[in-house]
């Protein structure tokens, strides 16, 4: 018989969840105005809303804590951090920041100006956000492929390398200050990019002189979909691959919640000691003096060590499989998924889900509650509550896809939480025609009205 898989991992400490009643949870969904932003963590059983800084940290990254040195000014912690940069992703300069976000500020705070251009795969919000804040403009060149939920394509995070070189003759080179390439695609559902892009990508840069860099949350995991898809990779290292990924950089922004399995954390990786330089004086403004930018010493040494794990490749296979594992249950049941599966999350296509139902009646967002009251799972609505109203109309935008959002914590749960998951959405979907009353807006913000937004149940039709 061949050995099945199992984790690359055992459990030394545990924390309690409670797993309530439907009739609890009835009230609680209630009183939290249907928004699963609003729930207390107490009253979740299993919490999927993201997989940003709820990883669990190892024994050795625990142990590094204790280890922390926080001095002010070089401490040891911050030259353990910049070893494992730069053996990891081979960029001689850093900059921490407390996460991707302040990256993004701080890096941004040096290149970016009014007016300017920035391309790239599908941006994150919080990319876009600061793209934007600057009056300037996010331009999304990803395939045309990453927008079809069933089409079996192995890298959906590629760039379109026409459309990317569209963008980059129709502007001058002062307007472009830099491409950004987001790996793996967290808004196209956690996809990877191909190593083939990337070179691609860079080639592309090269000829027009313009600067590349990557969004790193997921580099590891995207590092390891290279190694199982793409041909002449699969006898490489994680670590030989993610140093290949990062020679086509000229820098990098990290979000260290994600694959350094941190709670907090994030940095900047850069080559150019001009720019480095340059960035230093907006990081002492945001973040902190450079050598711990909005970081402690032992926060600085679990992300040391994180990185480490985290590009493990026995911990990667565990934790992609995990994924797969929960994606798999779900498709076997007829339930529509995104496929091929991400890295991160698992994405149920609602409109598929629930075909019957009007969207503006908040379609995915319907679903999320249904899959709250059926088993005290929390996942997230990826639909029309998150993409806001048209600032210039006020009316609501519809996206192409309503999705709700599973995204697995990184070895946190056991597949027997996955079967548990597979099998509340089962449930929900065996009595989906039953599902008829969606939501209308009670109260919202004019932006970013998903985290606040607070809804009340339509009359029965
Ligand atoms: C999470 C994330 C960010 C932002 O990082 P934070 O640590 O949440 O500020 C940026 N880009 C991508 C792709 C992310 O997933």
């Amino acid at each position: 018989m061949d050995l099945p898989f199992s984790e690359s991992y055992k459990i030394k400490m545990v924390e309690n969840i409670h797993r309530s009643s439907r009739q609890e949870r009835e009230v609680w969904i209630k009183e939290a105005s249907y928004n699963l932003f609003n729930l207390k963590s107490s009253q979740v059983y299993i919490d999927l809303l993201t997989d940003s800084g709820t990883g669990a940290m190892s024994d050795k990254q625990w142990s590094e804590m204790m280890l922390g040195d926080e001095s002010y000014a070089g401490a040891s912690s911050y030259y353990k951090m910049k070893k494992a940069i730069q053996e990891i992703t081979g960029f001689e300069y850093f900059l921490p920041t407390h996460q991707g976000r302040a990256a993004e500020n701080v890096l941004f705070s040096a290149l970016i100006k009014e007016g300017d251009i920035i391309p790239g795969n599908t941006h994150f919000d919080t990319t876009k956000g600061h793209i934007e804040f600057r009056r300037a403009h996010a331009i999304d060149c990803t395939i045309d492929e990453a927008f079809n939920t069933t089409l079996d394509y192995p890298f959906k995070g590629n760039i379109d390398i026409d459309k990317l070189e569209k963008v980059l003759k129709s502007h001058p080179k002062e307007k472009i200050p830099l491409i950004v390439v987001t790996v793996t695609c967290n808004s196209s559902g956690g996809q990877p990019v191909s190593m083939a892009n990337m070179k691609a990508v860079r080639e592309v840069a090269d000829k027009c002189g313009i600067r590349v860099f990557f969004d790193s949350a997921r580099f590891a995991e995207n590092a390891y979909f290279i190694k199982l898809k793409e041909k002449g990779f699969t006898d490489k290292s994680i670590r030989e691959i993610v140093r290949e990924m990062f020679s086509y950089a000229d820098g990098m922004t990290m979000s260290s919640k994600k694959d350094a399995i941190v709670n907090m954390g994030g940095f900047i990786g850069l080559r150019d000691k001009e720019l480095f330089e340059k960035a230093s004086t907006f990081n002492i403004l945001f973040e902190g003096f450079i050598s711990y930018g909005g970081m402690s010493g032992r926060d600085m040494n679990a992300l040391a060590q994180g990185l480490y794990e985290g590009t493990d490749f026995n911990y990667l296979e565990t934790r992609i499989n995990q994924v797969a594992y929960l994606g798999q249950k779900l498709k076997d049941n007829g339930i529509p998924v995104q496929y091929p599966f991400g890295g991160h999350a698992i994405y149920v296509d609602a409109k598929r889900f629930l075909p019957h139902f009007p969207v503006e009646e908040y379609v995915a967002q319907t679903l999320a509650v249904e899959l709250y009251l059926e088993g005290g799972i929390r996942g997230v609505e990826i639909g029309t509550l998150l993409a806001d109203r048209d600032p210039d109309t006020g009316k609501n935008r519809f996206p192409e896809l309503e999705l709700v959002r599973l995204t697995i914590p990184r070895r946190v749960y056991t597949n027997n939480h996955m079967d548990y998951i597979a099998a509340a959405l089962i449930n929900v979907y065996e009595r989906r025609s039953d599902i008829k009353r969606g939501f209308k807006i009670k109260k919202e913000a004019p932006i970013l009205r998903h985290f606040t937004v607070e809804l009340e149940r339509v009359k029965q039709r």
